[in-house]
């Protein structure tokens, strides 16, 4: 690509170089400093030469993309539901669909109730924090078993003034003892032989690899639930495009009632969960 003078040359440039439109608008965005809302601003300032501080920037960055790394991580942030996350490489980029997710949550608890809720394996605390953003009368506890990631966690909730209780460790382990109103969770979902983990590689592992089928966190969390959930909880997951099916039968195996799914926004089922009773599951 020959250097580009002026805001249009970057974006042509960036476009050639196999950027889609919106991705060289946000690095353009991002090298000069402005936000990433404000894409008005790049018609208005077409002419605009950039300096050479915002052109050593921008190559790096286009050729870091065109390797596949995400867009979060070069930029820094994210727009996950109602909020504006810090993400880098310590977690996994949050995805739009895990949208479904909270908006489930939001459907089944009673906003104005202290509902105790736990989101496990948080990574950035995306899914923690849009829901304490959201339902300020939740209690909303957080575990992962990556310091990296929750110290990323904390900061957003630091950031965006949100309390959530965090702990360190795998799934249920750091919760001995206590009991929920409501649990969520993205847990890893891929086969560990899946081929399509090649294009996600810049993303860490342990967030998405979870054996050979994939499975192995969905059962952890469905089969030690029991011990963690108060009557009438629910518990609500997301997975993989084609483990809907199975996720429900190992949600009605592990004694869990009404159990359902939801689509994402592709129109797949994305996210499954049951409610709990602990009534039906002494008697049973
Ligand atoms: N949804 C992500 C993907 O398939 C994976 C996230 C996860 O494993 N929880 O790209």
């Amino acid at each position: 690509m020959s250097t580009p003078h002026t805001v249009h040359d970057a974006l042509l440039g960036l476009q050639a170089q196999g950027l889609s439109r919106l991705e060289a608008q946000m690095l353009v965005l991002h090298v000069c400093g402005i936000s990433p809302q404000d894409r008005a601003w790049l018609l208005t300032h077409e002419t605009q030469s950039l300096n050479a501080t915002q052109q050593a920037l921008l190559k790096p960055l286009a050729q870091r993309r065109l390797a596949g790394e995400p867009m979060a991580y070069l930029l820094g942030h994210k727009s996950f539901h109602t909020l504006t996350l810090k993400i880098d490489a310590r977690v996994l980029d949050p995805r739009d669909d895990t949208e479904t997710l909270v908006e489930w949550a939001l459907r089944v608890g009673p906003a104005n109730a202290p509902l105790k809720v736990l989101d496990l394996g948080t990574g950035s605390g995306a899914i923690a924090l849009a829901l304490a953003h959201s339902r300020p009368h939740w209690q909303v506890c957080a575990s992962d078993l990556s310091a990296d990631a929750l110290k990323l966690a904390r900061d957003n909730a630091q950031q965006l003034g949100l309390k959530v209780h965090w702990a360190s460790g795998d799934w249920w382990t750091p919760w001995v003892g206590q009991r929920f109103d409501l649990l969520v969770s993205n847990p890893p979902y891929i086969a560990d032989n899946d081929p399509h983990l090649s294009a996600l590689r810049h993303e860490p592992r342990m967030a998405l690899v979870s054996g050979a089928d994939g499975l192995d966190a969905i059962r952890q969390i469905i089969f030690q639930a029991g011990e963690h959930l108060n009557e009438g909880a629910w518990l609500l997951l997301e997975h993989g495009h084609d483990q809907a099916a199975a996720v429900r039968a190992l949600l009605s195996q592990a004694g869990f009632a009404g159990v359902d799914s939801v689509r994402d926004l592709a129109g797949i089922e994305r996210c499954s969960g049951g409610l709990w009773s602990c009534a039906k599951n002494v008697a049973a």
